[in-house]
């Protein structure tokens, strides 16, 4: 293992769950202010059409297929490992009403393997 000056998040969670936890990158199906028409409509400078997240499954809005399809795709690559990080990366995945939120992510945590959530996110101004 590479040594490091610092206690990293991935250390931590090999720790805790006894192996490599793999971030699986997924398109939740939303939006975001910048783009919708309640701050703004064409994004930010730096961000893609795809909302930051070119790298998610293209079944937007699905969550268990995406998960699976993030799974296929990087078993080859990780091996082993079968405990995952649902990342809901493109657009902003808290735009949305609480229930509807709530549904989603409890999705995500219901996918076998799933130990934790990561949700990027943009405040309104
Ligand atoms: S998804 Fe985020 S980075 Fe992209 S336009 Fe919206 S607020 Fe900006």
């Amino acid at each position: 293992m590479q040594t490091q000056r610092f206690y990293s998040l991935n250390n931590f969670m090999r720790q805790r769950h006894g192996e490599k936890v793999i971030k699986l990158s997924i398109d939740a199906g939303f939006t975001c202010p910048n783009r919708d028409g309640r701050v703004a409509t064409k994004g930010c400078i730096f961000c893609s059409s795809q909302g930051s997240g070119d790298f998610t499954p293209k079944t937007k809005g699905d969550i268990t297929r995406q998960l699976e399809s993030a799974v296929s795709l990087l078993s080859a690559k990780w091996g082993d490992s079968k405990k995952y990080i649902a990342y809901f990366q493109s657009y902003s995945n808290t735009y949305a009403p609480v229930e509807v939120l709530k549904a989603k992510y409890e999705e995500a945590l219901s996918f076998p393997g799933v130990v934790g959530l990561a949700i990027a996110t943009r405040q309104i101004a």
